[in-house]
């Protein structure tokens, strides 16, 4: 048995603010020479622009290269086609968690170094050492684990917001989810996302991203439903990515995201955003935990309030779908999934029973607070 450790592990640098991307080119002219720029043609459209005239500023040649919709192991493959063919020597992902994770996982498996700029704040994965591989459907594959983090990660808060208001309430469910599963993982004294048991400073990170979006998050919300760039925005950008992606890698994942990596099995869930499906596990989580009532109540008021899903109505599925919601608690509770960082021991029965019990639980607490009842979810896709 190898002696335990303790670890942290963060990105080389974190730039945020209005206008960031202009000063892209300059920062990644201290990294490589030869950037590869993977971007889908939507974040191209509005983006693209302002890219290159940031590395037309420091001499950089611009090479781009188109996304498909998930970080699966062929597109994975094809950037890293890509990245030889064109002798690149740091590729940069802007976007979404996936066009991002693509392109940590090809830069790795390239040789190369990366660099992580989203668009969106909408999910914690830009500032991770790992990228999450789904199939073309959407189903979770896997975890793949790199030795470092991006070199760089740069998010410019104007393009968050000037998108659409869902991205960021994605990343408000993501980021909740953080510090639950990260005081579970230290209350279990188990392995955290990078290897290690957890430290002081990954756990506190965490407890702070917490703390930042329930003071944050309804404001700023409403200033990106103007597109306004304000403090409380600042506050829940650097929230959902920063101190949540370095919670998350050095607190630890548990119940919720291992729930999360479960409702994929679903057909049901596949249209709605990762921090949708993250907040429905968050709040499983609580039940499992027999978390407090108040703790419990407060959680389903505020997710409510931001707008993210607190039943099974809102994702789809109903405590008919006995199929899927076994096969969701199947799912999430296979051997090395991180529901195993729970400080007790986690069966697929108790998650069904969770996972059914939110249903009325949320539709009582919504009631008593004055909150409107679960609609299903829209789906864009
Ligand atoms: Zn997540």
């Amino acid at each position: 048995m190898t002696t335990p450790i303790r670890t942290v592990m963060s990105p080389g640098r974190y730039v945020q603010g209005k206008g960031a991307i202009g000063r892209l080119g300059e920062f990644v002219s201290q990294i490589g020479s030869a950037p590869l720029i993977v971007a889908d043609d939507v974040v191209w459209g509005f983006a693209g622009e302002q890219v290159s005239a940031s590395f037309a500023g420091v001499g950089l040649r611009v090479e781009r290269v188109e996304f498909g919709r998930f970080a699966t192991a062929a597109a994975v493959d094809a950037l890293v086609e890509k990245i030889r063919a064109t002798k690149s020597d740091v590729i940069i992902g802007v976007g979404g968690g996936s066009t991002i994770d693509s392109a940590k996982a090809a830069g790795f498996l390239a040789g190369i170094r990366w660099v992580s700029v989203p668009t969106v704040a909408s999910t914690d994965a830009p500032t991770s050492a790992l990228s999450v591989i789904y199939t073309e459907e959407g189903e979770f594959v896997e975890y793949r684990f790199f030795p470092r983090n991006p070199d760089l990660v740069l998010i410019d808060t104007q393009i968050v917001a000037d998108a659409p208001v869902e991205f960021l309430i994605a990343g408000v469910g993501d980021a909740l989810a953080t510090w639950l599963e990260a005081r579970a993982t230290a209350a279990a004294n188990a392995t955290t996302m990078a290897g290690g048991l957890p430290t002081q400073t990954g756990t506190a990170l965490a407890k702070l991203s917490w703390d930042v979006i329930w003071e944050n998050a309804l404001p700023a919300l409403d200033a990106v439903r103007d597109n306004l760039v304000t403090p409380a925005l600042e506050k829940l950008v650097e929230a959902n990515t920063l101190l949540s992606g370095l919670g998350f890698e050095s607190g630890g994942l548990a119940a919720a995201h291992a729930i999360h990596n479960g409702l994929t099995a679903a057909p049901q869930t596949h249209g709605l955003t990762h921090g949708q499906k993250v907040n429905i596990g968050s709040l499983t989580q609580l039940v499992l935990e027999g978390a407090p009532r108040t703790e419990v109540e407060d959680f389903i008021e505020f997710t409510t309030l931001v707008g993210l899903p607190t039943t099974l109505t809102e994702i789809g599925l109903g405590l008919d779908d006995e199929k899927e919601l076994r096969a969701i608690a199947t799912a999430s509770t296979l051997p090395g999934e991180t529901i195993h960082n729970m400080p007790f021991v986690v069966t697929a029965d108790d998650v069904l029973n969770a996972l059914k019990s939110i249903e009325r639980l949320s539709r009582s607490v919504r009631a008593a607070r004055g909150l409107p009842a679960p609609v299903k979810y829209v789906q864009k896709h």
